[in-house]
């Protein structure tokens, strides 16, 4: 397998085959994302995806693929189906086959465009959402409204691909932080994602989001304010059937839980954690990381 400079992917997909399909974000103007910047954007050809696809052929029975870099749907339609097809030919085991977008490439495909994908076994789009804070996704960069988010997500669902939604705690300062929360508590409702993951700012040198910190317009939430904002996202929001996870290296905090079902629960331990103030209760400094 040959990567392209560093790779991520979603926690859900540690046991995945990675393909890389594109190098790179083709948005990359996130004023927070360090991921990409160092990567010129494009998107690999159907050979060099052939020859992992070969070597990762040698490697047994591989059930879940994660296509990288950072906004693979960014692909055009006629070269996606290419390369999911081809996914299916050479790993026939596969069962589903998992991807990361920002609204915008979502609104580029229709509804048939997506269905089609998901015959192909895109099985889970993941959408970077940060917040629900219309002033804010503009102030960041998102490259999307709220109304857009809305309307990507229900893209999505309608065409049967599980949706699963990145909020970033911390995203709003210490100013925006309620706002940050109550506003993305309501696109979630709006949204009714199958899977919420909670992420925690980590603010990267190069970014203009870490100059506005060092110069001193940006201040972050600590650890408490940042869990404060995971407690209102979940106490205010309501889902349909949804796994919300803060289990990324990122947080203090880690949760699970199913909601509706466990919310009470989640938040009675939430509270606990937020009225102790117990700094022993949360993941320690070393070892959080993106
Ligand atoms: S957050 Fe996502 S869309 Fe934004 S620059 Fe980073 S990889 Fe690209």
């Amino acid at each position: 397998m040959k990567y392209v400079g560093a790779i991520y992917r979603p926690p859900s997909e540690a046991y995945s085959l990675i393909i890389q399909a594109t190098i790179g974000c083709n948005h990359n103007r996130c004023t927070f994302c360090g991921s990409y910047r160092d990567k010129s954007f494009a998107i690999r050809s159907i050979e060099e995806i052939r020859e992992d696809l070969e070597d990762a052929r040698q490697m047994g029975p591989v059930e879940r693929v994660f296509l990288a870099d950072g906004d693979a749907l960014c692909i055009p339609q006629r070269r996606l189906k290419e390369i999911l097809s081809e996914v299916n030919r050479y790993i026939p085991s596969v069962q589903r086959i998992g991807i990361y977008s920002n609204a915008k490439n979502i609104l580029k495909k229709s509804v048939q465009d997506l269905q089609e994908l998901h015959a192909l076994r895109l099985g889970i789009i993941y959408l970077g959402l940060e917040t629900g804070d219309g002033q804010l996704l503009e102030k960041i960069c998102k490259g999307a409204t709220y109304e857009q988010m809305v309307e990507a997500a229900r893209r999505v669902k309608e065409a049967g691909i599980a949706l699963s939604v990145t909020v970033l705690l911390g995203i709003g300062g210490i100013e925006g932080s309620e706002r940050h929360a109550r506003e993305t508590a309501r696109i979630l409702t709006d949204m009714d994602p199958d899977y919420v993951g909670a992420l925690s700012l980590i603010l990267v040198p190069g970014t203009p989001l870490h100059k506005d910190f060092a110069e001193g317009r940006f201040r972050l939430p600590d650890p408490f304010g940042l869990i404060n904002e995971l407690r209102i996202m979940i106490g205010e929001s309501s889902f349909t059937h949804c796994v919300f996870r803060s289990n990324h290296a990122s947080n203090y905090l880690p949760v699970k839980a199913t909601l509706p079902r466990d919310k009470e629960a989640i938040l009675a331990a939430i509270d606990s954690v937020l009225r102790s103030r117990d700094q022993a209760r949360l993941r320690p400094e070393f070892l959080r990381a993106l």
